[in-house]
């Protein structure tokens, strides 16, 4: 047997803070970096007879998410105690749901090199996050070896949205796409700013192993709290490896928690299933079920935008360029269409999306008007940073224009040549690459205001001459 006989098999359970003014269960603002413990009261504290009230605005987004995901929405959902101790969790356990989660069985489509793959969605549903345990000193940051621990009970009782996909992903670049997909959708949807970074998108991945052809799943590994799409990418990739390896070797491939090391690029066991959890689920019984009224179902099925796989497919299609998987893959789908939108063609909209951070929708204008006027790359850096932050004016940045005139460029380009003798010989000689070496000095003399395309073609004329 060969790895190639074997399917990978992987499901996802995304998790992402709602971005309500307020906490689920109190009226404790959210503020993301404020300082420590100054949003909490007694609710989010667990001091004794503190009653939750749900936070209406959070079940709404619940709603509308699982609208997006194609979700049955529930007539009636139940909060859940779900028991455990830990020490960002004061009460001894979080409310969640379970048996009655607010959407039910949906399905994402997944744009793919062979055509819309259907995910299934198995619930999303609503709870609250723990607080968050900061450990000190120690060189890991991690519980183990630290001097001490610190707890901040600003996070707890963030609403959280759990995003349950079914175990229908069959390579780490799908559950990749997916996720961006997804993150995409909660973005647009202006229910989460799904940020890996801030913390506020999370994801545990469940990764098995089958021989093609075979039913039924084998046991599998989850992998907790993963944070950045690279290392899920190399976890996924990771797990496969070393679950065939064992598969092969004849040994058992047990269920349960495990730890992914980038360093040595494996994973190792977290916790064994002797251990696994009993969570002792019961409905909560300070909290009454949620009903949805139809009504406000309705009115939330009409805020629902287009797709972002819709969205991409019918660009794909319009716009004639890159496949739908290609745009799902970059995540850049949408920063291209706007500033496309703004008169830019779309290859250079979508080449200056895909190497730039997110930005402001207002931005779109004043940005589509600041890469048309050609300006410095430092000029365009800042101006796609600024964008990020909040409004800005195109006219702070349009006198900045890059110098692409060929006889102010000439001299340059020619003293830089004439400096450095030997790498122009290595470039005659056939190493295209020092052309890099050369941009380089040449943006150096110029303070970066060079055009860089015409220093390329200038370098290569004068160079070959
Ligand atoms: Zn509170």
């Amino acid at each position: 047997m060969t790895a190639t006989e074997w399917e990978l098999v992987v499901g996802l359970e995304v998790h992402c803070h709602l971005k309500t003014r307020t906490k689920m269960f109190c009226r404790c603002e959210l503020e993301y970096g404020a300082a420590e413990n100054t949003h909490t009261c007694p609710v989010c504290l667990a001091h004794p007879g503190a009653l939750p009230v749900p936070n209406a605005r959070a079940i709404e987004m619940t709603i509308l998410l699982g609208l997006a995901l194609d979700c049955e929405i529930a007539g009636r959902a139940v909060f859940a105690r779900k028991n455990y101790f830990y020490p960002d969790l004061p009460k001894g356990y979080q409310i969640s749901q379970y048996e009655a989660p607010l959407c039910g069985p949906g399905r994402f489509l997944l744009p793919t090199e062979d055509g819309d793959r259907e995910i299934g969605i198995v619930r999303a549903h609503l709870e609250e996050d723990a607080a968050k345990t900061v450990h000190a000193g120690g060189a890991t940051g991690r519980s183990v070896g630290a001097d001490y621990s610190l707890v901040d009970f600003n996070r707890g009782g963030t609403p959280l949205l759990e995003i349950v996909s079914a175990p229908d992903l069959r390579s780490a670049d799908e559950a990749m796409s997916y996720l961006r997909l997804l993150r995409q959708t909660i973005r647009e949807l202006d229910v989460s700013d799904a940020d890996m970074e801030k913390g506020t998108l999370r994801a545990d991945v469940n990764v098995s192993v089958r021989r093609a052809g075979e039913e039924g799943f084998r046991p599998r590994w989850e992998i907790k709290n993963m944070n950045s799409f690279r290392f899920i990418g190399r976890a996924i990739d990771a797990a496969f490896r070393q679950q065939v390896a064992a598969h092969e070797a004849g040994e058992e491939v047990v269920q349960s928690t495990y730890d992914y090391d980038p360093d040595t690029d494996r994973l190792t066991v977290h916790r064994s299933k002797e251990e696994a959890d009993d969570y002792r689920y019961f409905p909560e019984p300070d909290l009454v079920p949620v009903e949805p009224p139809a009504g406000l179902v309705e009115q939330l099925r009409h805020e629902v935008p287009e797709p972002p796989a819709e969205r991409i497919r019918r660009l794909a299609s319009e716009l004639g360029v890159g496949s739908a998987s290609e745009l799902v893959t970059t995540g850049n789908d949408w920063k291209a269409e706007l500033l496309a939108s703004e008169g830019l063609d779309w290859k250079t909209a979508s080449a200056v999306a895909m190497n730039r951070g997110d930005f402001l929708r207002i931005n779109a204008a004043p940005l589509g008007q600041i890469v048309q006027a050609n300006v410095t790359r430092e000029a365009l850096d800042e101006a796609f940073a600024a964008a990020s932050e909040g409004p800005i004016r195109a006219e702070d940045y349009l006198s900045r224009v890059a110098v692409a005139d060929e006889d102010e460029l000439a001299p340059v380009i020619d003293a830089v040549i004439a400096a450095h003798p030997e790498q122009a010989d290595t470039y005659r000689g056939g190493k295209e690459g020092v052309l890099g070496f050369f941009v380089g000095q040449v943006m150096r003399e110029t303070q970066g205001k060079a055009d860089p395309k015409v220093v390329n073609q200038l370098l290569r004329e004068k160079l070959r001459g």
